[in-house]
């Protein structure tokens, strides 16, 4: 099939990467051309002919976002039950208990990502790291809802429980662990094969506290290998830097830097508690310049963790240092422009200070950081070779009139209703909001009755024997009529 040309013409705005100044600018009435997958034009004045010819006036074109840590094959389903919770002495975390007792079933997995890739969808999201246990049909579905996507297959050689709500265990299982890796890497080796040549693979042995150094090692080396990047959670609580200090005096950051495991091509979620994070008043380390001189890159969600109270100390200080910082949609809604306006404000209140994270920043992050964190430089810009991944937002969308400055618009009044029209790979994914391969209202449908299954079995899975109603109770009481 011949490879048709479009051009986005005389677009109002235009989000252009600048080679010279290594950013993006803003263009006024610009052209945007893409041939296939592969941006061929930006800038003003394209001469050149083309089969598809879009008109830009009214439109902002922007880089499609880049997603670097989302879990879609459970978080939809917790909508209506999370968004309030956390255990007090656990350090506010829902790791350890709400997470085990809210659990979707796994049948639930393909409907669950199908409502978490709309959201994404409809929210400029393009590439996405899916942080998920490898299942079959996995990379079919991912594939086929249009996105570009990084399979990133977790697994653990322990899991944590709660046996009393104010301390957390470990049963460990070391050979789950390297089972878990070799079908991770069967599953990696197959995305990166398959036909769409829009999936890639991450490897992400889950937590530093439920991996052994060995399977860390094995996976950094497996990784390495093959070019991909590796993804861990660390620093992420309270609970976990404590655990880290008890088993080897040292904190998440510095043991992952002892063992080999910090440096370029490894993704840290979430990177929030390091030894000056004003919770800890840890002073016995140096977490942020050993940091900032690894090369290892921060998956930063914030929504997640500001429910908790909990911020990252803060984005803009981790930007000045020269760390690569993405963001990722770790819980839901999947909507990165909601992740990017809490970026903003959580790095404010954190700092006390309305410098501490600016959009520029925040935008940079959703795009650029990401890319870079991914050892990607051919997404997050709008640039000639790079992939025709785009975004066309609403002008005349009220919540982003007056049109002063379109990203300030975007982010901090408009967020996704302004986004009408998103490609990947050259492809129309989204058309006026609505996502084209994806049938959202089946979907939601699936995880509806799941949820109402997994509500069911909370009183078996928590430690203390609770219903749902009581760990999550509702905003208010349904009254008698
Ligand atoms: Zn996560």
């Amino acid at each position: 099939m011949a490879e048709t040309t479009t051009v986005i013409r005389a677009a109002d705005w235009v989000v252009a990467w600048d080679e010279e100044a290594g950013g993006h600018r803003y263009l006024k009435g610009a052209d945007v051309v893409f041939r296939g997958g592969e941006i061929l034009f930006v800038g003003r004045g394209h001469g050149g002919d083309a089969e598809v010819e879009i008109d830009g006036r009214g439109r902002m074109v922007m880089p499609g976002l880049v997603n670097i840590h989302c879990h879609p094959a459970s978080e939809p389903g917790n909508r209506g039950i999370l968004e309030d919770t956390g255990t007090p002495a656990l350090g506010q975390s829902g790791l350890y208990e709400y997470m085990p007792a809210f659990r979707l079933p796994a049948e639930a997995a393909d409907a669950a990502t199908r409502v978490a890739f709309a959201e994404m969808l409809k929210s400029g999201v393009t590439c996405v790291a899916d942080l998920s246990g490898a299942r079959p049909g996995w990379a079919e579905t991912l594939a086929a809802t249009g996105i570009r996507a990084v399979l990133a297959p977790m697994y653990r050689s322990a899991a944590w429980h709660t046996a009393d709500g104010h301390s957390v265990g470990y049963t460990w299982d070391e050979e789950a662990g390297r089972r878990g890796l070799e079908t991770a890497l069967a599953t990696v080796d197959a995305a990166r094969a398959h036909s769409s040549g829009r999936l890639g693979g991450m490897l992400a042995p889950s937590q530093i506290d439920t991996c052994t150094p060995e399977l860390l090692h094995a996976s950094l080396a497996a990784a390495r290998e093959r070019g991909i990047p590796l993804q861990l959670h660390a620093a992420q609580s309270v609970v976990e830097f404590n655990e880290m200090v008890r088993r080897h005096g040292m904190t998440p950051i510095a043991w992952l830097d002892h063992i080999g495991l910090l440096g370029p091509g490894v993704i840290i979620g979430h990177g929030i508690f390091l030894n000056d994070h004003p919770w800890l008043h840890y002073p016995h380390a140096d977490d942020f310049a050993r940091l900032a001189a690894s090369g290892a890159a921060i998956a930063h969600c914030p929504v997640n963790f500001v429910r908790r109270g909990i911020g990252l100390n803060t984005l803009g200080r981790y930007v000045e240092a020269g760390i690569a910082v993405g963001l990722g949609t770790d819980t839901f809604p999947h909507n990165m422009i909601d992740e990017m306006r809490t970026s903003c404000h959580s790095a404010r209140m954190v700092a006390g200070d309305l410098r501490a994270c600016s959009t520029t920043d925040a935008f940079d992050a959703a795009t650029l950081g990401g890319a870079r964190a991914m050892g990607r430089d051919d997404i997050g810009r709008l640039s000639p070779g790079c992939k025709a991944d785009l975004v066309l937002v609403d002008l005349a969308h009220p919540a982003m009139r007056p049109v002063r400055d379109p990203i300030r618009s975007l982010i901090h009044s408009a967020s996704s209703r302004a986004v009408r029209d998103v490609y990947v790979d050259g492809r129309l994914v989204v058309r006026d909001g609505a996502p084209l391969a994806i049938d959202l209202e089946a979907a939601l449908d699936t995880v509806a009755e799941a949820q109402a299954e997994a509500l069911a079995r909370v009183p078996e899975r928590d430690w203390a024997g609770r219903g749902a109603e009581e760990m999550s109770p509702l905003v208010y009481p349904v009254g008698e009529a």
